[in-house]
């Protein structure tokens, strides 16, 4: 079997005419060739088409899944995939503070009768009082936006061995190169491949991958609801996967180096991120090859004029692309949790949320240092 890079370049490749870089199919629809079932029937929306299926064979190769899909958006992977394997009455645990845009879209689901328990990932011995005769699946992300928190992945697995759920993982903050669910044991990874797979904040997408009758299952629901991917987007994420084993490991020494930078300025009061030795979430991590290149912090003062007086990163939402972002997540992703919980669980005024790019990390530092003056 080839290496991780040799796949992010070439599994799934296809030269047709000799091309290096294979064609755009813009077409929606493809001629009969006498399908049997509806799913054979060759058109977008069903995710078969030839640069679709290329991605595929790509996303499940670098996931050592056996099979992948991709859609429109991360929240297009997630709602889909929780639809397939979710039922009327059934149930779910989830780890506190996942990303906001999964959060509410459980709270939703309440209204097709399907219901979620949050729990501290971290503490397997508060899991069992969570559970319920009826419940079917355990989600949580491999590190949690914006508050880094790792759970127990390990303790995860057994204990869905245990109760027979179904492990669902959201890997986009350490991407294929740093974590593989699906080989400790995870059913179903799921990503915005948006962020770091595309790379480049120029796309929006998902993916899941999996056992082949998983996928299959949610390629189905995908079919009715509609998020399947679009050729340009296929082609553009296909291209940013081929520089994913250059750009992450880049990204995540430079967090390193800017963690700790900020863990000894006197202006902070705290820093998160995983990789850090001191970190409490840095035991956790022994499944990880690297900790990816996002991390929060929390000022002593007030974080009103810091992100005005940064020159390097830019001051917007997403995560993941060759460009340094900051937010503050208390006004952009959580502006809509009423305060005084925001402020309970710890994503207070004071929290600024770093998605480090591939900038020289000097230049970075310096940044910090002149901004936090
Ligand atoms: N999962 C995580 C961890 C995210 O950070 C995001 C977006 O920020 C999503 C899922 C949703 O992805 P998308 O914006 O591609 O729908």
């Amino acid at each position: 079997m080839s290496k991780l890079p040799t796949l992010l370049v070439h599994a799934g490749a296809e030269h047709p005419q000799g091309a290096v870089v294979g064609p755009i199919h813009r077409s929606a629809n493809y001629l009969q060739d006498g399908a049997a079932t509806y799913a054979g029937v060759r058109y977008l929306r069903l995710s078969n088409s030839p640069q679709q299926r290329a991605l595929h064979v790509k996303l499940a190769a670098i996931e050592g899944a056996e099979s992948a899909l991709s859609f429109a958006s991360g929240m297009a992977a997630i709602s889909t995939s929780l639809l397939a394997l979710l039922s009327k009455g059934q149930h779910l645990l989830i780890q506190r503070n996942v990303y906001g845009g999964t959060r509410t879209f459980l709270e939703d689901l309440q209204r097709w009768g399907i219901e979620h328990t949050e729990v501290d990932a971290t503490q397997p011995e508060t899991w069992p009082s969570a559970l319920r005769p009826e419940t079917a699946v355990f989600y949580v992300e491999a590190v949690s936006n914006p508050l880094m928190e790792v759970p127990d992945l390990p303790a995860v697995l057994a204990f869905c061995r245990e109760h027979d759920l179904r492990s669902v993982i959201d890997n986009t903050f350490l991407s294929p190169l740093q974590f593989r669910p699906i080989e400790h044991g995870f059913d179903l990874v799921a990503h915005s491949a948006t962020k770091y797979l595309a790379g480049h904040s120029d796309l929006v997408a998902g993916s899941i991958a999996g056992s082949a009758a998983l996928v299959q299952r949610v390629l189905r629901q995908q079919s009715h609801l509609g998020g399947s991917l679009d050729p340009e987007a296929c082609y553009l994420l296909d291209r940013g996967l081929k520089t994913l084993h250059l750009r992450v490991p880049w990204q995540a020494a430079s967090a390193l180096r800017l963690a700790r930078f900020l863990s000894s300025h006197p202006a902070v009061e705290r820093v998160r991120y995983p990789g850090l030795e001191g970190d409490p979430n840095h035991p956790r991590t022994r499944l990880f090859s690297g900790c990816g290149g996002m991390l929060s912090f929390s000022l002593r003062g007030s974080a009103e004029g810091l992100l005005s007086r940064l020159r390097v990163p830019l001051n917007a939402a997403s995560l993941g692309g060759v460009e340094s972002l900051v937010v503050r997540p208390a006004r952009s992703s959580h502006l809509g949790m009423d305060p005084a919980e925001r402020d309970r669980i710890g994503i207070t005024d004071r929290l600024v949320r770093v998605s480090v790019g591939v900038e020289d990390p000097d230049d970075l530092l310096a940044d910090f240092e002149q901004a936090l003056g």
